[in-house]
């Protein structure tokens, strides 16, 4: 009989790297899947930068981690959580591993997943080389971006809604030093993309339309963290909404003495993934930080109920 039960919030690398954890060392484990079961992953088409994993898609490694945390008792509810004051009520430990979902534009783009759109060129920067491709953005994130693609595509054009950057004057002065291979079109929304993949982009220029052809497509507006169910609750987050575990606090400036890292403002609530982190989103940090939320709560379990 196993003496403590946690409920995992999350079906993403995150959340299944911490069922796999805590269902291997005996804790009852009931992983909630969500409406995106195994998370964002399961967007994209082949994983090249996954330590280990060669010539596997995001849904195959997926699936694969799904059926690892079975393996070892892991139970997965095909449901979404919406109160985690009830959930506390129900396990002895919660780890919150809802992920962010990247901002989009509604424009049909959803159909080009991994058929030359995308919204991580860390990722998928290097599917591109000799491309012609076009971000979206006007932030930090789409300067970096748009730098990045630069090692690989034969040209980058920027897209940005208004006249003037929202970006640093640092990531600024970076997109200078790459003018050479980099575009700026101002006052341009995206209003629809044609093609069996990526092909061509429907623009508004300033009032006009204009038809551009293209050979991949990534957005750089934003995420946004899957943590809208916590709004109310004692569980802190920062001012974009994800949560605030200890270390999370403590890199904000906060004095708060770390000593369950990956715990939130609220005992025995946990938190891992791209809900906590908005720098480095990747899927080999989320499992890092679902492995050490599911340590910390089974130490943690250990030490308030032995
Ligand atoms: C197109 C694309 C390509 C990518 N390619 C790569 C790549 O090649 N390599 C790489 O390392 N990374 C890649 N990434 C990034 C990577 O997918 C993420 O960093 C990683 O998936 C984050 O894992 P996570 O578990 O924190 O969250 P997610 O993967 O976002 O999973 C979140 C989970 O939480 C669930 N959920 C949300 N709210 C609730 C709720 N209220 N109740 C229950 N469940 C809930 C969702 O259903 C989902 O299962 C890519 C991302 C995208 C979008």
């Amino acid at each position: 009989m196993n003496k403590h039960k946690v409920a995992i919030v999350g079906s993403g690398p995150a959340g299944l790297a911490a069922a796999i954890y805590t269902s291997r060392a005996e804790i009852e484990t009931v992983v909630y899947a969500g409406e995106e079961p195994g998370g964002q992953l399961t967007k994209t088409t082949e994983i090249e930068n996954y330590p280990g994993v060669v010539g596997k898609t995001g849904p195959e490694l997926m699936v694969a981690m799904t059926e690892q945390a079975q393996k070892f008792g892991a139970r997965v509810e095909y449901e979404t959580v919406v109160d985690i004051e009830k959930l506390q009520s129900e396990y002895d430990a919660v780890i919150l591993a809802m992920g962010a979902s990247p901002r989009l534009l509604g424009v049909g783009e959803d159909a080009y997943w991994g058929k030359g759109f995308s919204t991580c060129a860390v990722c998928d920067a290097a599917f591109y080389k000799g491309k012609n491709v076009y971000v979206i953005g006007g932030g930090d994130s789409a300067i970096e971006d748009a730098t990045a693609l630069t090692k690989f595509a034969s040209h980058v054009t920027l897209l940005v809604r208004g006249t003037e950057f929202r970006a640093s004057k640092a990531m600024q002065k970076r997109l200078e030093q790459h003018r050479d291979q980099i575009s700026v079109m101002w006052k341009t929304n995206l209003k629809a993309i044609k093609g069996e993949r990526v092909e061509q982009l429907v623009l508004d220029v300033d009032g006009e339309e204009k038809v551009v052809d293209v050979e991949g497509l990534f957005f750089a507006i934003g995420h946004l963290p899957a943590t809208g169910f916590l709004k109310e609750s004692k569980v802190k987050l920062d001012q974009e909404g994800y949560i605030l575990t200890q270390s999370a606090s403590r890199l904000a400036g906060e004095n708060i003495e770390v000593v369950w890292p990956t715990m939130t403002s609220v005992p025995g609530v946990f938190a891992a993934g791209d809900c906590v982190d908005h720098r480095y989103r990747q899927a080999g940090t989320a499992v890092g930080m679902g492995i050490a939320a599911a340590l910390d709560c089974e130490r943690w379990l250990e030490s308030v109920q032995g």
